[in-house]
């Protein structure tokens, strides 16, 4: 059974940044929530503008390029923590829940101590970057399949793998990968990825500072390689990026300030309860 006296965790995407692009039902639950465990991506008007005035916000951050994070075991005790209080819990993502995040390690925390939960989806950056860039990521005669991708690291894309990808006519979305956009570029030119398949890096997406930038394949070594993309940026390769030079309907921001505030030290646990 059931304990009466449990609180209950809600899972909620945030979607990519433009606050407007919440969902209904997200907006709702952060409007009763008593406690908000928020990750780094999340708009700050979200926080500031519609959420229940009196919740206790937690910053729960993670951000590897600065060597800052909040552990996972700490986010999973506080999710305890709370819900064994009896608070309405929100769990704050950005983009969607699922997507390239830890929701597992947390569903495992919840189910063992027999805490009630719920997932409500959010818009995930490939979709809002994509949307916001103009590039219909399976769009007819150019792609009918769109890959959600990431390569943070060098050993989670194989060989073989990336022979497939090369060759392949899918849409591929990197997250997570800005910084090693070299490394995606090399090997996918080492198996002959085809000229007419351009890369767009979207920086900030759906935000005031959202900055597309362009290139064939060929050209990246010469055109992008040496810039430093802003965080967060997300990767979009394949034929389809070809129409966001006729599609994109925002103009590139010269704002290069972070919309999004890098995460502080002070945004562990006992900190923001002190
Ligand atoms: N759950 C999130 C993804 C978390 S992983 C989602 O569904 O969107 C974090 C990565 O997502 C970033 O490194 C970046 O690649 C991408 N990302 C998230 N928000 C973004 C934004 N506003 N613009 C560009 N990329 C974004």
């Amino acid at each position: 059974m059931m304990n009466q006296h449990k609180g209950k965790v809600i899972l909620v995407g945030a979607g990519p940044g433009d606050p407007e692009l919440l969902t209904l039902k997200a907006l709702r639950y952060l409007q009763k929530a008593e406690v908000i465990l928020t990750d780094r991506l999340v708009s700050e008007t979200i926080l500031h503008e519609y959420v229940n005035e009196d919740a206790e916000i937690i910053y729960v951050g993670k951000q590897c390029r600065r060597g800052v994070s909040t552990s996972q075991a700490t986010i999973n005790e506080l999710l305890v923590h709370f819900a064994l209080e009896g608070k309405l819990v929100v769990r704050l993502k950005g983009g969607d829940v699922s997507i390239f995040s830890n929701i597992l390690d947390e569903l495992e925390t919840l189910v063992e101590n027999e805490i009630e939960y719920e997932i409500v989806p959010g818009v995930t950056a490939a979709l809002g970057a994509a949307a916001y860039a103009g590039i219909p990521l399976t769009a007819r005669d150019y792609s009918t399949a769109v890959r959600l991708l990431t390569f943070y690291k060098s050993d989670v894309v194989s060989a073989e793998y990336w022979k497939e990808l090369a060759n392949s006519n899918d849409t591929l979305v990197f997250y997570m990968s800005s910084e090693t956009l070299s490394g995606v570029v090399e090997n996918l030119v080492a198996h002959h990825i085809s000229a007419d398949k351009l890369l767009a890096v979207v920086e900030q997406a759906t935000t005031p500072m959202q900055h597309v930038h362009t290139c064939n394949l060929y050209e990246y070594q010469a055109k992008l390689s040496h810039k430093k993309f802003a965080s967060p940026s997300l990767v979009i390769i394949g034929k389809v990026v070809a129409l966001h030079q006729q599609f994109k309907w925002l103009s590139n921001s010269n704002n290069t300030k972070e919309y999004f505030a890098p995460v502080q030290n002070h945004s562990s646990y006992k900190a923001a309860r002190a």
